[in-house]
């Protein structure tokens, strides 16, 4: 259950990565998981605890941070800086060395249901990952009985408008632009065909 690997409490710790930093080569450096993981996505840990110390937001778990302080102005550092560290830890999980290949029957079943096939899936995806003009994501996610493709801008996730993130790409330069400087489409393909967790997305849809 990925919650338990992300949920966490103050002061809130960047987690162990499930690989090693060079695991995902050639596909994604060891260098930019260096700078990824090392500096962004533990900056923004940083960041979170300075911000909420002391603070009504220092009892909350991760995810309620996340909830609470979505779409209020005055809160706005504390959310970019808690769904990032929720959007990271689960991007990292979101791949793996060897990924990409087919889903399990259940989750194969439901992406046929939703899209037809699993490469118009991937398609949706990659279209998704390719027009999210700036900083953002692209998300595979259940919205009620369904299966979505969803993009969001900078630190904005699906979690704030009820759906059950699955699978997520991060389309942040910061994740691809050292390997592939500014293309970012063939960063999207080679994720999808080689590192892409099918089935860290089947657990999630339980
Ligand atoms: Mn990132």
């Amino acid at each position: 259950m990925i919650d338990n690997k992300i949920e966490s409490a103050f002061p809130h710790v960047l987690p162990s990565l499930p690989y090693a930093d060079n695991a995902l080569d050639p596909v994604i450096s060891a260098k930019t998981i260096g700078f990824h993981y090392g500096k962004h996505h533990k900056g923004y840990f940083d960041n979170l605890n300075k911000l909420i110390a002391g603070t009504e937001f220092a009892d909350l778990p991760l995810k309620k941070i996340i909830t609470k302080t979505a779409g209020k102005a005055d809160k706005t550092a504390i959310f970019n800086n808690a769904a990032q560290t929720w959007n990271h830890t689960f991007f990292w999980h979101s791949l793996r060395p060897k990924g990409g290949s087919e889903p399990s029957a259940v989750l194969k079943q439901k992406i046929e249901a939703a899209f037809g096939a699993l490469d118009a899936c991937k398609k949706e995806l990659t279209t998704a990952a390719t027009t999210q003009f700036g900083s953002g994501w692209a998300w595979l996610v259940l919205d009620g009985d369904t299966l979505k493709v969803v993009k969001t801008g900078n630190a904005d996730s699906p979690l704030t408008q009820g759906m059950k993130p699955l699978l997520t790409i991060d389309v942040w330069e910061h994740a691809y632009y050292l390997d592939y400087q500014n293309r970012r489409a063939d960063y999207v393909t080679a994720v999808l065909d080689n590192l892409i967790n099918w089935s860290f997305a089947a657990d999630n849809l339980k």
